[in-house]
């Protein structure tokens, strides 16, 4: 039996973690996944070239438009998208499903399209967003980080305008301006999330406490 904090068996909890390129959400999530080595991470796909320092089949599995395209059409992508106009970017679908009917939690951090559709096919998917606390903040994060042409900062920047427009289909907005606060309010989002009565398992539990008190 899955003993959970949730009580025994419940299904794994798909947490969505979207937000614009640049708003820090990698890190919010390797801090989450520190914390909690429990949770799975989804390696998503994508036909973009690796940067710099990532592992392929860590960081992305990096593949060819062709393999993406053939991917998609045997539907083993949960969602995908092309983000900033130019690249693709899926989530494989079997270690989503098999780790949440295993009753493990994982967590995809994808865009708005591609969180868009993991809602529509999994509603009890929990949606956050990111957000930076200004526009100039995201500006200067992403020109920071000198992996990006200046180019490529603006079609980032424009997609985060995109990204802005689409917050309000989110069930939590989390804005990132001290990393240690954000950190811990993205913990507490899991935690809660994890003893909400709309998940299962709750159930089986209070038929044995009320099974322990007799009549
Ligand atoms: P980057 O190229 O900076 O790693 O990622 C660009 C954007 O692609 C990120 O903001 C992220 O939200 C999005 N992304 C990463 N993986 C996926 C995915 O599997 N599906 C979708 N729809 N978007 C993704």
């Amino acid at each position: 039996m899955n003993q959970t904090v949730n009580g025994p068996r419940r299904r794994g909890m798909l947490l969505v973690v979207a937000g614009p390129s640049g708003v820090g959400k990698g890190t919010l999530i390797r801090a989450l996944l520190d914390r909690h080595s429990e949770i799975q991470w989804s390696v998503s796909c994508t036909t973009r070239d690796a940067r710099l320092g990532e592992q392929p089949g860590s960081d992305y599995h990096f593949v060819s438009d062709e393999e993406f395209a053939r991917m998609s059409a045997a539907g083993e992508l949960l969602e995908s998208a092309l983000v900033h106009g130019i690249d693709r970017y899926g989530t494989p679908r079997a270690p989503v499903e098999e780790a949440m009917a295993a009753g493990r939690d994982i967590v995809l951090e994808i865009d708005y399209q591609g969180a868009r559709s993991v809602r529509a096919a999994m509603p009890e998917a929990v949606m956050v967003f990111v957000a930076p606390p200004s526009s100039d903040a995201l500006r200067g994060r992403l020109v920071g980080r000198k992996t990006e042409s200046s180019e490529a900062v603006e079609r980032r920047m424009r997609s985060a305008r995109i990204e802005f427009a689409r917050m309000g289909m989110f069930e939590y907005v989390l804005v990132n301006d001290d990393l240690d606060q954000a950190i811990e309010d993205l913990c507490a989002i899991y935690l809660a999330e994890r003893m909400a009565l709309r998940r299962s398992g709750w159930q089986a539990l209070q038929s044995e406490l009320l099974n322990g008190m007799g009549e």
